[in-house]
């Protein structure tokens, strides 16, 4: 399989901060996938020029690297080996995000905390290691308590797909190892990275920011093309209104405070300026 390609990679100084984009890897999703109730009317104008020849908007699968005055703080860790899971197991290629990280001379152990925005797949199943042990070892894993009491609930467990297995497997493994740090509300994770409330894609997801420079946005905006119009929600958000209003404040914050906005979906980031009654993502 090849890799995902680490020269593409974006870098950041988020006030003296440096930041990195790791490619976990790539997916495929319908435009159905990016817009829940799709019409080629409403919706189509948007997104009809980015389809690929299969009719597909693809896009990365991404991870965080933050150089903290603390150390190392990656944000979520990719698919690891669970890239057969459901809906993305056609059209993905990801799990790469380790021997990314080596090719930057990263070891596991180097990492000193770790982020997890959400309890999705792409999120959290590269925290596992061959053998369901923590991918890493020496890492504080920071996520949000109602996140975490979800991803343990039966609810979660009755997913479909087993889409709830790779964070019940991780967080499970995470409490064994006495790694787990969950959160009320926003936190600091280390020096210069804020871990703040962004609810709605999952009920506890979380955003991080950087040096009040970078605003990564986990999977509130799973797509550039959700950034016009905040209230066109997403298949994969399992609360959409309260998603809607978590899109639309993180945009006018981003906007408001002239952060740059980048996630694990972008392909590309920006400036967000506001456009009419939305917003428009000016590439850096
Ligand atoms: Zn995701």
């Amino acid at each position: 399989m090849p890799g995902a390609g680490g020269a593409s990679a974006e870098t950041f100084d988020a006030a003296g901060a440096r930041c990195r984009v790791i490619l976990d890897g790539w997916r495929s999703v319908s435009p159905r996938f990016v817009f829940r109730g799709y019409s080629e009317d409403v919706q189509g104008p948007f997104v009809r020029e980015h389809l690929d020849a299969d009719g597909k908007l693809r896009g990365p699968i991404a991870a965080l690297l933050i150089e903290s005055g603390d150390g190392l703080v990656l944000v979520d860790a990719g698919m690891g080996r669970f890239t057969g899971l459901g809906r993305f197991a056609e059209g993905v290629d990801a799990g790469h995000l380790r021997g990314e990280l080596a090719e930057l001379g990263v070891r596991p152990s180097d990492v000193r905390c770790v982020v997890i925005t959400h309890g999705h797949a792409d999120h959290v199943g590269g925290l596992l290691g061959p053998g369901n042990e923590p991918a890493f070892p020496d890492a504080r894993h920071v996520i949000a308590r109602i996140e975490a009491e979800f991803w343990g609930s039966p609810a979660a467990a009755a997913l479909p797909d087993d889409a709830g297995v790779p964070a019940a497997t991780a967080l499970a493994a995470l409490l064994d190892a006495g790694l787990l740090d969950a959160i009320e509300g926003e936190a600091t994770a280390a020096s210069s990275v804020r871990v703040i409330a962004a609810p709605g894609h999952t009920p506890g997801h979380v955003g991080v920011v950087v040096g009040d420079a970078l605003l990564w946005c986990g999977d509130a905006l799973v797509s550039p093309l959700n950034v016009p119009h905040p209230e066109w929600t997403s298949a994969s958000d399992m609360d959409e209104p309260t998603n809607g209003r978590t899109r639309r404040a993180l945009l006018a914050r981003a906007a408001d405070e002239d952060l740059v906005v980048a996630g694990s979906h972008l392909a590309v980031a920006g400036t967000i300026h506001r456009a009419g009654d939305g917003f428009e993502l000016v590439p850096r």
